[in-house]
């Protein structure tokens, strides 16, 4: 016979008790068995996290999430590690998407004869009414000279050829692009942006100049450009990409891209910069703050001066291997105070493209003239390349960000100092030392300059190496990050140079549930396996948008 009145008194008791436990929140998924690293303050770890409405509920160990939340879908991460989306704070992911696939990719070529092959292969292919090719860079070929347009003009006569150099500030063009534009050696509003031999046009223009034929290339139509961002898209979420800030952008563009957006066609989150031209000015007066799910205009991009690699830099001193030669300011003082004070007035950030020490110091001073110390402003000087000794604390005084690359050090290391000289190069690509100046810095890659992989930023941030190891010791590697520092800047405070910090760059409650698992941990990893690890799969907003395996 069994004793039936205590166990009834146990199941009662036992009722009572689950009853008075709370009810388990509703989530839709729930990551579990992982290594997430949150990137919050404390840089904590949590093993699970619930996600609901694309946003964090929680994170936390197992025990926690299972006690508090349930959902359908439940991941057992068997281990892998989890980071937030990485953020790239400056790229061109529009220009990469549309000319990826229109130009010829040049950055192979290792002299102006392998270019022309690669050209002509590219108009054999798609015999395009303009001829355009992207990426060649002189400083890789053995004679370091620039190329000439003779060369194509022998090879295409009539058709307009249009070479745009690895940096962007550099075109070359043949003479029937020359033409299609009408200049001419005695009309050219801006002779310092061109190179000349015998008084003739070299076909090489910078800066300007150069955007005016960059400018005159057809456009492809809609339905092309929204394959292209498509594919420029799934290959970011292969890279563990979640936002990207795009640094410059016509209204156009960012129309299409917001409309893409709304119909869910794009998923790729933007900060998208405005280029400072007057259309632009116009509609940041207009519509002020542009915030939507997806996208955020809240800033205006300017070019103070040029890029190291084609000597259109602006250097205090004059360039070690020219000399007599300072580069060029691209917009002079005046008008980018006019530029900061619409912006200043309008809440707009300001981020100035700046490569020489000169360029540098020249922004500072017309930055500090708005900016009060511990301002939130956000104001942020692009590349911080070459900085002179004093102008370093003008930064951490008045809370100016440095917007950095960390793979430009280490592509650039190669022939940096025959510009800059052996003094000059030890404050150049000096990223720890901006680091110290707030406390924290945005990183980017600036694809299509450098690859679109976010840990090739992260990987030559604190080892100072390219992806093939080299320089053993690193460049200036006293200029290095520590591994927990190169993840925030590709999450956190990528997020906080576009004022997205509140929603994404770490794990948390209330974040958005942007994030990437992989299965190795970057930061303990061994080095030289870094750059050639894969994310196994990216999730946007809760939902999974790349897998490896899938
Ligand atoms: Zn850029």
């Amino acid at each position: 016979m069994y004793p039936t009145k205590p166990i009834l008194g146990f199941l009662l008791l036992g009722l009572i008790f689950l009853s008075c436990r709370p009810m388990k929140k509703q989530a839709d998924l729930i990551l579990l068995n992982g290594n997430i690293h949150t990137v919050d303050a404390q840089l904590s770890l949590a093993s699970a996290m619930a996600v609901r409405d694309g946003m964090i509920l929680a994170t936390g160990t197992d025990q926690h999430i299972l006690q508090h939340f349930s959902a359908e879908q439940v991941l057992d991460l068997q281990g892998d590690f989890v980071y937030p989306g990485f953020y790239d704070a400056h790229c061109h992911f529009f220009g990469y998407a549309t000319t990826i696939k229109t130009m010829a990719d040049l950055r192979e070529a290792g002299s102006p004869a392998e270019m022309l092959q690669l050209l002509k292969s590219h108009d054999s292919l798609s015999s395009p009414a303009w001829l355009c090719g992207r990426g060649w860079d002189q400083n890789k070929w053995k004679e370091k000279q620039f190329p000439s347009k003779d060369m194509v003009d022998a090879a295409f006569p009539d058709k307009p050829v249009v070479l745009i150099r690895i940096d962007g500030h550099a075109v070359l063009a043949n003479t029937a692009a020359i033409r299609a534009l009408g200049l001419r050696e005695d009309n050219i509003e801006r002779p310092d942006q061109a190179l000349y031999k015998n008084a003739s046009f070299t076909g090489i223009f910078l800066e300007e100049t150069a955007d005016l034929f960059k400018a005159a290339i057809p456009v492809a139509d809609r339905e092309f450009l929204v394959k292209c961002l498509l594919d420029a898209e799934q290959e970011c979420f292969s890279y563990g990409l979640t936002t990207v800030a795009d640094a410059g952008l016509e209204q156009w563009k960012i129309k299409l891209i917001d409309s893409l957006q709304q119909d869910n066609v794009l998923r790729m989150q933007m900060y998208a910069m405005l280029e400072a031209s007057e259309d632009n000015l116009l509609f940041m007066k207009n519509r002020k703050i542009l915030k939507t799910q997806s996208l955020l205009v809240r800033a205006v991009k300017m070019y103070a001066d040029g890029a190291l690699g084609s000597r259109g830099a602006c250097l205090l001193q004059a360039y070690e291997d020219q000399p007599g030669h300072f580069g060029i300011i691209v917009t002079p003082p005046e008008k980018l105070r006019d530029i900061c004070k619409q912006a200043y007035d309008n809440g707009y950030q300001v981020c100035t493209h700046c490569i020489g020490d000169s360029a540098v110091r020249m922004v500072l001073g017309v930055y500090k003239a708005f900016l009060k110390p511990g301002n939130e402003k956000r104001w942020r000087i692009e590349h911080a390349q070459c900085v002179d000794e004093a102008d370093f604390e003008l930064f951490g005084k008045y809370n100016i960000i440095p917007s950095i690359q960390s793979t430009h050090a280490t592509s650039d290391m190669h022939w940096a100092e025959q510009r800059l000289g052996s003094e000059r190069i030890k404050n150049a690509y000096a990223y720890r030392k901006l680091l110290q100046q707030n406390g924290w810095l945005p990183n980017g890659t600036d694809f299509p300059i450098e690859q679109i992989n976010p840990l090739l930023t992260f990987y030559a941030a604190f080892s100072r190496r390219d992806a093939n190891g080299y320089p053993a010791e690193g460049f200036q590697i006293d200029q290095a990050f520590s591994r927990q520092q190169a993840l925030q800047s590709i999450t956190i405070w990528a997020a906080k140079a576009c004022f997205e910090d509140d929603i994404k760059g770490s794990l948390e409650k209330g974040k958005r549930a942007d994030f990437v698992i992989m299965e190795e941990d970057l930061l303990t990893e061994p080095l030289p396996h870094i750059p050639v690890l894969k994310v196994k799969a990216t999730y946007l907003g809760g939902k999974c948008v790349f897998s490896l395996t899938r």
